[in-house]
């Protein structure tokens, strides 16, 4: 099967051998070296400050997200959620569950993000500001300047869940002040699912540390301190991480994070470039690297997810909910090639001779 969803995406050659190796035991300081290596090159490819920290948790991205919210924001703060699509809609119930006192920026579906959003909420008594900066689901890229800028006059504890953006799109947590950045396996990493990382600006940890949190799992100054000799509170997604510190290396000899974003934006407009005789719709008004969300005009998006699972080898990703019928996407992260996407418009023409996509 040819995978264009976006997460679990396809993995490389090397991480897929690491993946039918038995798993090591992990209290040693082997193992202490691959993480504290993990976490110096993920701070490198987040662009975060020296000072900032990465820790890696056993859990899908929505366990560092609940992770996030959990220690660093409680009943006292007032947090304002940017919630364009299903990711947006997460950090929404987090809020809720955790009786974190929050105000929600709802936008349409595959909508920017502007000024005029955030202007009735300038010097409202908020503190943090939750974002998804690729909100997958449409595949809307948010403008972080915008954010950033925002944040900083209002002097916000900025979290930005960059689950499929990482790797895919630039990012510079440093520049835009972000406190914390959050990933996942799966998405651009290209691992397997089971593991996914926040990394915290030195702001954040001393935060971290100076509250309580309510739960064991997920407590990251336990976390934090566990990762200062290389391990982690309890036992990891051991293989996973070995899968990690690989990629995380083959990205750093192939030229760091900007040929990565590069070479992912570049399979992204080969793509985009070479679908506009078809009839679909793009979603976004600024599209992520990662992912392009199409709107079919007279087809099922659901029905072409299938024939092309069913019928061609293909996943592309289906989207949930009361979207499932109107839009599809099709991701860009993971080791795809130019050619792969040949064959992907391959198989939306032959569809379109068929008459199944009109
Ligand atoms: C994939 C993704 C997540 C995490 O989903 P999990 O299924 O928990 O891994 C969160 N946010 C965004 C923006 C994502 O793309």
């Amino acid at each position: 099967m040819l995978n264009f969803t976006i997460g679990p995406v396809m993995s490389g050659e090397r991480v897929c051998e690491i993946g039918a190796e038995q798993v090591p035991y992990f209290r040693t300081p082997e193992f202490s070296s691959v993480m504290l290596e993990n976490e110096r090159l993920v701070k490198r490819f987040a662009k975060a400050e020296e000072s900032a920290r990465a820790v890696f948790l056993t859990g899908s991205g929505t366990a560092s997200m609940e992770a996030a919210v959990m220690n660093l924001f409680d009943e006292n703060d007032r947090v304002l959620v940017v919630n364009g699509g299903s990711f947006g809609e997460r950090f929404v119930q987090l809020c809720e569950l955790h009786d974190i006192p929050h105000e929600v920026v709802a936008l349409p579906f595959g909508t920017s993000l502007k000024a005029e959003h955030l202007a009735p909420y300038e010097n409202a008594g908020f503190t943090g500001f939750l974002v998804n900066v690729g909100e997958t689901s449409s595949g809307m890229h948010y403008d972080m300047e915008l954010i950033s800028s925002f944040c900083r006059r209002n002097r916000l504890w900025l979290v930005v869940d960059a689950i499929s953006s990482f790797l895919a799109d630039e990012f510079d947590m440093a520049a835009y002040g972000a406190d914390v950045m959050i990933a996942g396996s799966q998405k651009a990493l290209a691992c397997p699912p089971g593991i996914s990382l926040i990394v915290l600006s030195e702001r954040a940890v001393q935060r971290v540390e100076s509250r309580r949190c309510k739960c064991m799992y997920l407590d990251l100054k336990s976390a934090l301190k566990n990762g200062e000799r290389g391990q982690t509170p309890f036992t990891p997604a051991v293989g996973i991480l070995l899968q990690i510190h690989a990629r995380l290396l083959e990205i750093e000899a192939a030229g760091g994070v900007e040929s990565e974003v590069s070479r992912t934006a570049a399979l992204a407009e080969d793509f985009r470039s070479r679908i506009g005789h078809l009839p679909l719709e793009m979603v976004p008004e600024s599209m992520s690297n990662a992912v392009t969300a199409l709107h079919p005009l007279n087809a099922s998006a659901y029905d072409l997810f299938t024939i092309l699972k069913d019928e061609y080898g293909m996943w592309v990703c289906p989207n949930g909910g009361e979207m499932a019928h109107k839009v599809f996407r099709v991701g860009h992260i993971g080791a795809l090639t130019k050619e792969d996407n040949t064959t992907l418009i391959n198989a939306l023409n032959d569809l379109h001779k068929r008459g199944i996509l009109k």
